[in-house]
């Protein structure tokens, strides 16, 4: 059965499932011999969405997040890895196709403006996915209408503006509209409402879990904002320098993160309340180098807990609780590691 077609309903597979994605880029040298150094911009990141759900990804600018997303959908390729689909391999054996994966997974990026083309009006540029998909123009037009009512715009309003006649908030609703154009399974939405003001970026939100109930979507929302993520979320992932380092429930990952990292990125949270002082900042510096990753765990420079077996020994992602689908990695949490914190059996 055609993935496009395929019923919206719960499936026992994850409608998401990608394994051991890699992608390093080569940089330039000065040295005329040896290898050129490579940023490891993502390095052996497993996880699944499962049909109905959100996952968030966070992490500081430069972990990997966005470029994780532009794998997903090929805008750029890896160099390893696999994404399967509805339980459909990408590329592989009656696998899905790439033009099949893009029609069910779409994305909304953060630059609204640079998103759109100038020359193309909203109802335009909204109609061009189903046109280039074979839709008649005029078909294409009237479903693009259909999704400005979906998106909040007034098409007799809005329909025949262009980009620069748009505020922020409305550019991005129309970039949303245009994602939804080809009926999308799952949407990536990639720091979707950060350039937004904070008014906007409430409206923007409440208009994205309207959609997701009502159209059965699936989201991977990335953002660096971890209130908004909280808010989004079913699953939390959270990337350092290219690694995934926990996995879980959002109640889980925000209520009793295991990972330091973690633990440290949700304690400088700015909070509103005064009688919540940090009196030392919990994450000091910026991450190393990601052309050349500390050995061992790459969190290891800037942790507190970092021993011996930290530097040698790159520590699994491993379930930390099964049941609850909740993975860290490190070595306090890994039974006899070596690290002096760690369960022995
Ligand atoms: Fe810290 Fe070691 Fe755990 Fe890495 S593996 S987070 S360095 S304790």
């Amino acid at each position: 059965m055609n993935i496009a077609t395929a019923p919206k309903t719960e499936s026992a597979l994850p409608l998401l499932m990608v394994r051991n994605l890699r992608k390093y880029f080569a940089v330039k040298s000065d040295s005329l011999f040896g290898a050129r150094p490579m940023v490891q911009a993502v390095d052996d990141v497993s996880f699944s969405i499962n049909t109905g759900d959100t996952l968030g990804i966070v992490g500081e600018s430069g972990c990997g997040k966005s470029t994780t997303a532009r794998l997903l959908m090929h805008l750029i390729a890896p160099d390893t890895g696999e994404v399967w689909l509805a339980g459909k391999r990408l590329g592989g054996p009656a696998g899905v196709t790439l033009r099949d994966l893009r029609r069910n997974m779409q994305m909304v990026f953060q630059d609204s403006y640079a998103s759109l083309n100038p020359r193309l009006s909203v109802q335009d540029s909204i109609a061009f996915g189903p046109r280039a998909h074979g839709v008649a123009p005029q078909q294409a037009i009237a479903k693009a209408r259909e999704l400005l009512v979906l998106v909040g715009l007034e098409p007799g309003q809005f329909a025949r503006r262009y980009p620069h006649e748009l505020s922020g908030g409305q550019r991005q609703r129309v970039n949303i509209a245009r994602a939804l154009a080809l009926g999308p399974r799952l949407v990536i939405l990639d720091e979707a409402v950060s350039a937004l003001d904070k008014s906007v970026e409430a409206q923007v939100l409440n208009l994205l879990m309207d959609l997701k109930k009502n159209l059965q979507l699936t989201y991977l929302f990335i953002s660096h904002d971890l209130n908004v993520v909280q808010y989004v979320s079913d699953r939390v992932l959270v990337m350092y320098l290219g690694k995934v380092v926990e996995l879980g429930a959002v109640d889980a990952i925000y209520g009793r993160p295991r990972h330091p990292y973690t633990q440290a990125l949700l304690a400088s949270r700015p909070t509103m309340d005064p009688d919540i002082r940090i009196e030392k900042p919990p994450l000091v510096g910026d991450p190393p180098n990601p052309i050349n990753p500390p050995s061992g765990c790459r969190f290891r420079t800037r942790c507190a807990y970092a021993e011996n077996v930290c530097e040698t020994t790159e520590p699994a992602l491993a379930p930390c609780d099964a049941a609850a689908g909740h993975s860290v990695a490190c070595h306090m949490l890994i039974r006899n590691s070596g690290h002096s914190r760690a369960a022995n059996s």
